[in-house]
């Protein structure tokens, strides 16, 4: 590609020149074009969303409700603004699966990439945490600094399906930890969660002799609250932007529609 660049002749730099006749050089467009690419095979988008964009997004979820439509205007708002307006702030995407959390996620992460030479990563919260944890009990020297440094130092992470893991003290330690040096870096986060940005569920009663308050909390539905905890909740929301959707699983409704 470098060799062939009708630009530069495969320099890499091309001169400007100023109506004062005063030249310099700047990096040419295939320069910036593989530095793109290149970040984009760094960020570890899920082959299944590699076609993904803010536009696929309108044309595979036309008819949807107005928290769907809201969602994607968040998303673009907050992809034209990055990373000026944003201020380090993220998004936190919530709702049941199949609404495309992800897929706006995915979007957004790759148009920061391709148009604005951002630099970012996908994870999924418990391969990230499976990832971490495997160094550390393999101890290879330095290699836990060298995913936690990339994770911290992106510019956009992605983290998705928050709290789909096993609760551990050290998950949530370390989960906190990247969230915060991120934030107090000015580095934004997206993060994807099913569960319901609620308050743990109040299902404990004040009267001892309540014997239906354990059942009561069987039942209900489970929170962000109950599975991050409260602390880290209402961090969240001071980091990131929320984004509630609602409404049925659309690959549930495709997939009927093709086979009815
Ligand atoms: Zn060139």
């Amino acid at each position: 590609m470098q060799d062939h660049c009708p630009i530069c002749e495969g320099s890499g730099l091309r001169v400007v020149q100023q109506p004062d006749g005063h030249r310099f050089a700047q990096p040419c467009e295939c320069r910036l074009l593989r530095r793109a690419a290149r970040n984009l095979q760094q960020a570890r988008i899920p082959r299944r969303y590699e076609l993904c964009s803010l536009d696929s997004y309108e044309t595979v979820h036309k008819s949807a409700n107005e928290s769907i439509k809201a969602a994607l205007r968040t998303a673009r708002r907050f992809a034209d603004g990055f990373p000026i307006e944003t201020e380090g702030k993220g998004l936190l995407f919530t709702g049941s699966s199949g609404l495309g959390k992800t897929h706006l996620s995915v979007s957004i992460l790759k148009s920061l990439i391709t148009d604005r030479g951002a630099t970012g990563v996908f994870w999924e919260h418990k391969e990230l945490l499976d990832n971490l944890r495997a160094i550390y009990s393999l101890r290879t020297a330095g290699a836990e600094d060298k995913l936690l440094k990339s994770v911290i130092t992106c510019d956009l992470l992605v983290l998705d399906d928050l709290g789909d893991i096993t609760p551990s003290d050290w998950s949530w330690d370390t989960t906190s930890y990247i969230l915060n040096s991120r934030y107090n870096e000015n580095r934004s986060t997206i993060i994807t969660t099913n569960l319901a940005n609620e308050p743990r569920a109040a299902a404990s009663s004040s009267d001892p002799n309540d014997r239906f308050a354990e059942a009561r909390r069987a039942v209900a539905r489970e929170t962000l609250g109950d599975r991050i905890g409260e602390r880290m909740r209402s961090r969240l929301q001071e980091m990131c932007v929320v984004v509630e959707m609602q409404g049925e699983d659309f690959r549930q409704r495709v997939k009927r529609a093709s086979f009815a």
